[in-house]
């Protein structure tokens, strides 16, 4: 079952999400959902928040190589160097701007079978990390945007900027 996505404006999107207790059966279901939802809606990262849960879980999937990262509770330890690319957002449909990130991190998590790890990431794999914990806390992109890019100019704006 793919959930809907929560669209902004929405108090839940501007609400810190609240720690997992316990990893349920239920919860378990719920991350195989979230993932449902994440390719339902072709998106490369999902926050709880944005199907209307307050919990803190997150996933990202950026591509085959990287693989899916199913992320409970989880937490920036490591942050090194910025870099500024293009972002856009599920609950934010249509827009896209630059924001300015780490270039580097390392994320701290529990997988679905409460096992902690630390994973480090740069590029645009760090980036996903950073904008999906960003929403379990209740921070949109939106608030961070540098310059708006029109939809129509993104396939340019990714062009000049492959190389960056
Ligand atoms: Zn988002």
């Amino acid at each position: 079952m793919a959930y809907p996505i929560v669209i902004h404006p929405n108090t839940i999107l501007t609400t810190p999400a609240r720690p997992i207790d316990s990893i349920t059966d239920e919860l378990l279901i719920f991350l195989d959902q979230m993932r449902e939802t994440m390719i339902a809606h072709d998106g490369v990262g999902l926050a709880a928040p944005q199907v209307g849960k307050n919990i803190s879980i997150a996933l990202v999937e950026l591509d085959e190589e990287t693989g899916l990262f199913e992320m409970i509770d989880p937490e920036i330890i490591f942050r090194s160097g910025t870099c500024v690319d293009v972002e856009g957002c599920l609950s934010v449909p249509g827009v896209y701007g630059t924001v300015e990130r780490s270039k580097e991190v390392t994320v701290r998590y529990f997988d679905r079978e409460g096992v902690q790890y630390e994973v480090t990431a740069s590029g645009y794999l760090a980036r996903c990390f950073q904008h999906e914990i960003d929403h379990l806390e209740g921070i949109l992109f939106l608030d961070k945007i540098i310059e708006r890019i029109p939809q129509e100019d993104l396939e340019k704006y990714m062009e000049e900027h492959q190389n960056d």
